[in-house]
């Protein structure tokens, strides 16, 4: 039968990916980082100095695009577009915006769609996104929307690039948060918004480790 699929999506900044990561260690079940996909998309577009008009091509690209996830020797994920290390170079505000821009066609969504529901394999899996638990995985065993306000989500990440040495201003972040927001939340295809039957958890004041035991405890609940 299917394979057990734990749908985690929400805003940028929720805490979504290290959250997940936890519970595929927990569980010893795959990851899929959805985001890492249109980040991807949005990084071999810029690197091909190709259009974004021509969406037929867009999808094709989307369908055919050559990534690896492959595990390091420190045990991390690599990330590897047409035999590049990118693992770093999809992270940037840059790539994220664009991202969030492409991720609003209906071409490359649908040429992203059975990419991702190929990682649903035993014995389960963690899904992170926007979309996972409405289009990607409808049949997901448990669904999770995880959010926090913008000023927090703005906060961590302004943390997060500063540590990594980005110069950043906060106001800005919080500034480009909210409009990646808008954007994600309004988009006529697969909006950001809640699965009716998700859970809903608010991490603006609560610890990583609280959530991960939230949802730890529904995998118990559903057996
Ligand atoms: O989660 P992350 O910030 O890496 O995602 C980058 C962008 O990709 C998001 O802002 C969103 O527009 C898009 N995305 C999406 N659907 C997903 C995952 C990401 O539209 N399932």
């Amino acid at each position: 039968n299917q394979s057990p699929v734990i749908t985690i999506d929400g805003p940028s900044g929720a805490g979504k990916g290290t959250v997940s990561q936890i519970l595929a260690d927990k569980l010893g079940w795959h990851l899929l980082d959805s985001g890492a996909l249109y980040r991807l998309l949005a990084l071999a577009v810029s690197h091909h100095d190709m259009s974004t008009d021509d969406h037929d091509t867009l999808k094709i690209l989307a369908e055919h695009l050559d990534i690896q996830f492959l595990q390091g020797d420190d045990g991390k994920l690599d990330i590897i577009l047409e035999g590049e290390i990118v693992t770093q170079a999809i992270r940037t505000e840059a790539v994220g915006n664009q991202a969030s821009i492409l991720a609003a066609l209906p071409a490359v969504r649908e040429g992203l769609l059975l990419r991702q529901r190929a990682f649903a394999q035993d014995p389960g899996l963690i899904a992170d996104g926007r979309d996972m638990g409405t289009v990607v995985f409808p049949d997901a065993t448990i669904k999770i929307f995880l959010t926090a306000s913008a000023e927090e989500r703005g906060r961590r990440r302004y943390l997060q690039l500063q540590a990594k040495g980005e110069d950043v201003n906060l106001q800005d972040l919080v500034a480009s948060i909210k409009e990646r927001d808008e954007r994600d939340a309004n988009r006529a295809i697969a909006p950001l918004v809640p699965a009716i039957e998700a859970i809903v958890i608010d991490s603006t004041s609560t610890t990583v480790e609280q959530v991960v035991e939230i949802i730890l405890a529904e995998v118990v609940k559903k057996g």
